[in-house]
């Protein structure tokens, strides 16, 4: 009989610790949490997945847009210099890291320097804000597929707006805060209909959820009167207009 040979474990976990209820996250994110001895925390994770690793160093690497920041490249070497001291390190993100998360750039990074990385799933905000207000991002004869979309960008490059608002797919928008005039502008010059159901959801799945519905022609307006504040996504579609009685959201944990 042969016996295959164990893998050695990555020295990095890039592990997504989902969008904010606590509850929201995989169990191979917590064992592998409990298995680190260092963890690398970005600020739009909920601390309270760190009762997972009561032992581990935690170091807080977060860089929201525009506020104090820790610059990729420190980060990078951050993880490099604790691998390469022999120690397990856990780098954990909102969401999942491969959404809007920077999690390939950091797997090719510490492949380029010789450190093996895994990724691990988590539940992306979006997904997981709509299902908080009752939406369902495709359904039957009204929604045939999903785009997930920033509307920030790099190097400012526009979208391709026609094609977005012509793919009869919902779209949720991340990062979306501080451009409403441009998603709204390029959605109209792209031909959407300016009744489009919106939903914009702030904190989803955190006890200080607030959600907000509005159309693509209103959505400006409404963010402005409420004073919308990021982190939040935006629903862009039919299915935006569902409502939030007919799924029961789930309990909170915390
Ligand atoms: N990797 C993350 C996304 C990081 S980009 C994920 O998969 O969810 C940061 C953006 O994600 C925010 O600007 C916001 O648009 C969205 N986001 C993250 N957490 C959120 C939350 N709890 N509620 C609403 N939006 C959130």
């Amino acid at each position: 009989m042969t016996s295959k040979p164990c893998p050695s474990l990555p020295a990095v976990a890039l592990i997504g610790a989902g969008p904010g209820d606590p509850e929201l996250i995989t169990l191979k994110a917590v064992r592998a949490l409990a298995q680190a001895d260092v963890v690398l925390i970005d600020d739009l994770v909920n601390p309270a997945v760190l009762e997972h690793c009561p032992n581990a160093r935690v170091v807080r690497v977060g860089k929201r847009g525009g506020c104090r920041s820790t610059p990729q490249a420190f980060i990078h070497r951050l993880m490099l210099r604790y691998a390469r001291q022999g120690k397990r390190v856990a780098r954990l993100k909102g969401g999942d890291p491969c959404i809007f998360g920077r999690g390939q750039e950091e797997a090719d990074w510490l492949a380029s320097h010789g450190v093996s990385s895994q990724i691990i799933n988590g539940i992306t905000a979006g997904l997981a804000g709509a299902t908080q207000c009752g939406i369902s991002l495709t359904l039957r004869g009204v929604s045939r597929g999903v785009t997930l979309v920033t509307a920030h960008t790099q190097d400012d490059s526009s979208l391709n707006w026609p094609a977005l608002a012509q793919s009869g797919t919902t779209l949720v928008v991340y990062m979306g805060v501080a451009k409403l005039s441009d998603i709204r502008a390029g959605l109209l010059a792209g031909g959407m209909r300016d009744d489009m159901p919106v939903a914009m959801i702030e904190n989803a799945t955190l006890p200080t959820q607030r959600e907000y519905r509005s159309t693509l022609a209103d959505m400006q307006h409404t963010a402005a009167q409420v004073a919308l504040q990021s982190p939040a996504v935006l629903v862009i579609g039919e299915v935006a207009a569902q409502d939030a009685q007919a799924v029961l959201p789930l309990a909170h944990s915390a």
